[in-house]
């Protein structure tokens, strides 16, 4: 199986809401592979937000390729992949927005079925 266009590995495992550019799109969280920075990418229309202002406009939104908006890296391409929890809680604007209340993350596995660790 080939595929022309680059693809997500998979669902984010962390999301923070959905995506008002598109208004489907759930907005997962993550991480670059080159800087390691955990940005916001909407899953459907690729944009991308480097913090917790998804009421803003993105900082960059995918065509082909979906650049890092810090390092401009391919957000695409392995390494980068969802962030998992251990990275979510090391993510300082991140922790702010939840405290705050301005995010809410989801666990995308509760949506399916219910795993114990
Ligand atoms: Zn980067
Ligand atoms: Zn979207």
């Amino acid at each position: 199986m080939t595929n022309n266009q680059p693809q997500f590995d998979s669902s984010p495992k962390f999301y923070v809401g959905f995506c008002h550019l598109c208004g489907t799109g759930p907005l997962g969280l993550r991480v670059c592979g080159d800087c390691a920075a955990v940005v916001i990418v909407c899953d459907e229309c690729d944009a991308a937000w480097t913090g917790a202002e998804i009421e803003q406009p993105p900082t960059t939104t995918g065509v082909t390729t979906l650049p890092c908006p810090h390092c401009n890296s391919d957000l695409f391409e392995p390494p980068a992949h969802w962030a998992d929890a251990e990275e979510m809680q090391a993510c300082e604007w991140l922790k702010q927005a939840t405290q705050q209340n301005r995010l809410v993350v989801r666990n995308s596995k509760d949506s399916y079925n219910s795993q114990s660790d």
